[in-house]
């Protein structure tokens, strides 16, 4: 159905295409705990996003994202009556298990401005409250104010945490690459407004578009930025580019506003599978942002006092060591504790049990087993306490 609604502006009426579909379920499932959003639940209200930023990973082929992307969203009407099914404890049969629930990302914005009219996001939200589950959102737009007062009351009972992402603060390089949002300063202002009604929040320095907004000027002004709005932590990273839609896509933008640099793309961006760029030029990016990040005290990774009382304490130490690992990571050091992280994910029985026996562990030596044990006596270590921040 082609789209009347007052939220889309008129002269993108005409190119879009709204499908409104039935969903057969709406929770995404992961197996393990999540470290970045320390979370196991996720949920697309919308497939598609009229955001339409051109780095967007969602236009990829294997996301299956039908049509155009930027222009053609399926909208999933009856998302309210299954999550009501999924999320309701007296309808299951074994409760859903600890983390944030998260609104955001993967293939469209929670937020984008069919949010007006279909409400999807904030119905979703009134569940999270009379179920009392904890939320996160992540999101570019600025719509997401509109549902403060729910944030506050979910906050209250179960804990909310609001997050926008930005690739630099600026301006004149957003309208380019990210020419469906608001400005990266009215983000970083929304993020403000939640922080001043007591609700936690996170910035996602992510994606760094590279030789356009990865060099250390913008990188500082961001953090610096996220200082001064008294974010609680920053998560940072660089961009992937899969062949395919997504890298022809991003490809004619750069052509036309930074020709110069086609020929550095195609120097670090040789066809990995995951559409990633080479190690030389993460290793290169990650220093960068260390150098800067060093002068500021934020936190690079959800602390723990925001989600220490959501898990179990099985996915608190799968958290904490798997952070932990990419914290070596940043320092371009190696560190075993990514795997000991998935070792203990995937183990049967109850951690302290596996522990008591004293044999070993697969995939778990001895430094991280200290580590864990340090966790489970006192819920953190200070060695993870250091690192993370900074
Ligand atoms: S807001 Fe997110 S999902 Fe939407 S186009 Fe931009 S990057 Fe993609």
């Amino acid at each position: 159905m082609p789209v009347q609604g007052p939220a889309v502006a008129l002269e993108r009426i005409i190119d879009l295409s709204v499908r409104e579909i039935q969903a057969k379920s709406i929770l995404i499932k992961r197996k393990y705990i999540d470290s970045w959003f320390v979370s196991r639940y996720g949920m697309n209200l919308y497939r598609g996003c009229l955001h339409n930023c051109t780095y967007c990973d969602g236009r990829a082929e294997g996301y299956y994202v039908e049509g155009e992307f930027g222009q053609d969203v399926c909208v999933k009407l009856n998302a309210p009556q299954i999550l009501r099914r999924e999320l309701d404890p007296a309808r299951r049969r074994k409760p859903l298990k600890g983390g944030y629930f998260f609104l955001g990302g993967g293939v469209g914005d929670s937020y984008q401005s069919l949010e007006e009219t279909y409400n999807l996001s904030r119905q979703a939200l009134e569940l999270m409250a009379e179920f009392g589950y904890p939320v996160q959102i992540l999101t570019k737009s600025t719509l997401v104010r509109r549902d403060l007062d729910l944030l506050e009351r979910i906050n209250r009972q179960s804990r909310a945490l609001v997050c926008c992402s930005i690739s630099s603060v600026e301006e004149r390089i957003s309208r380019i690459y990210e020419p469906g949002v608001p400005s990266p300063a009215e983000r970083l202002e929304t993020l403000k407004c939640f922080k001043a009604r007591g609700i936690p929040c996170g910035l996602f320095l992510l994606p760094v578009i590279p030789f356009v907004t990865d060099t250390e000027e913008l990188i500082e002004e961001a953090l610096q930025a996220a200082a001064d709005a008294g974010v609680d932590y920053l998560i940072f990273g660089g961009m992937t580019l899969k062949e395919g839609r997504q890298a022809s896509y991003f490809l004619r933008h750069l052509a036309r506003h930074h020709p110069q640099f086609l020929g550095e793309y195609r120097k670090i961006y040789r066809g990995d599978r995951w559409g990633r760029a080479t190690g030389e030029y993460y290793r290169r990016l990650n220093e960068r942002f260390r150098r800067v990040a060093r002068k500021h005290n934020l936190p690079l990774r959800m602390p723990p006092e925001l989600f220490g009382d959501l898990l179990d304490e099985k996915d608190r130490v799968v958290v904490m060591l798997d952070q932990m690992d990419y914290l070596f990571h940043l320092r371009g050091k190696a560190s075993a504790y990514g795997s000991a992280a998935r070792a203990v994910a995937g183990l049967g029985k109850p951690i302290r049990d596996q522990l008591r026996r004293g044999s070993p562990l697969p995939g778990i030596n001895g430094r991280a087993r200290a580590l864990i044990e340090e966790i489970l006596e006192t819920g953190s270590a200070e060695q993870y306490e250091q690192l993370l921040r900074n």
